[in-house]
């Protein structure tokens, strides 16, 4: 809610990573530990009570798609190796050119199977929530199911068992099973009936948590974005 008033304030039509996944903290949604920089001389005071190794993210109004501009480097050892992510990461053409906020450190995730969450406001139908594997099969197969909140437990579990991908949960070829019942929690609480989307219905059009990354035992969010009506 703060996080909502706040972007308002500073005429945002959408909530940067760190208000997103504040807010999603504020649901129980588990996130990654983190501290935000301003430029690699604060690293080495402000990340000593991370656990390395920790990943780097450029954080920019202008710059929605962070990997694309060079500026996310995961799996960074110490202090020194993060000063040095972020000394390259300014060199890069399209973030030297953009506004930029600071730079998001934070710890890795439990490995995992990436999923993607997402929310969208129908005008007719209101929030809707929406659950999908990561990467190829969100983008390319397009392997996604939705529903109209609010969203019940047997909802999720069904909008799960709908993927044309559900064996990767199970565990297909090789792979360990993860927790669907993680993915289920994180569903109900961003499209359940107190969820994230039937709360905020009026100031959010638009969210997309990708990934979340789902072990065996857990899910995180690692990146998130809310836009607001
Ligand atoms: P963007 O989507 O803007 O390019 P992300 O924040 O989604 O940036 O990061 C890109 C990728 O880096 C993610 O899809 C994920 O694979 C990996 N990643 C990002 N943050 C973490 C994290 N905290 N732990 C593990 N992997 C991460
Ligand atoms: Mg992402």
């Amino acid at each position: 809610m703060n996080q909502i008033a706040e972007a308002r304030k500073q005429k945002r039509s959408a909530l940067d990573e760190q208000a997103g996944k504040a807010l999603l903290a504020e649901y129980g949604v588990a996130v990654p530990k983190s501290a935000m920089v301003t430029g690699a001389g604060e690293v080495e005071q402000k990340t000593k009570s991370l656990k390395f190794p920790v990943v780097v993210k450029v954080m920019s109004p202008d710059i929605l798609h962070k990997s694309d501009a060079g500026g996310v480097k995961v799996g960074l050892k110490s202090a020194a190796e993060v000063e040095a992510a972020i000394r390259t990461m300014m060199q890069q053409p399209m973030i030297a050119a953009a506004r930029i906020d600071g730079f998001l450190v934070e710890e890795l995730a439990p490995p995992g199977q990436e999923m993607v969450i997402g929310g969208l406001r129908d005008p007719q139908f209101g929030p809707l929530v929406m659950v999908g594997l990561g990467g190829i099969f969100v983008e390319v197969l397009a392997d996604v199911s939705f529903r109209i909140c609010p969203i019940t437990r047997l909802d999720a579990q069904q909008m799960l068992a709908e993927l044309k991908g559900a064996a990767i949960l199970n565990g297909a070829r090789g792979r360990k099973a993860v927790s669907q019942e993680a993915i289920v929690e994180v569903l109900l609480k961003v499209g359940g009936e107190n969820g994230l989307l039937m709360q905020h219905a009026a100031d959010i059009v638009e969210a997309d948590i990708n990934p979340l990354i789902v072990s065996e035992s857990g899910a995180v969010a690692v990146d998130a974005r809310f836009i607001l009506s």
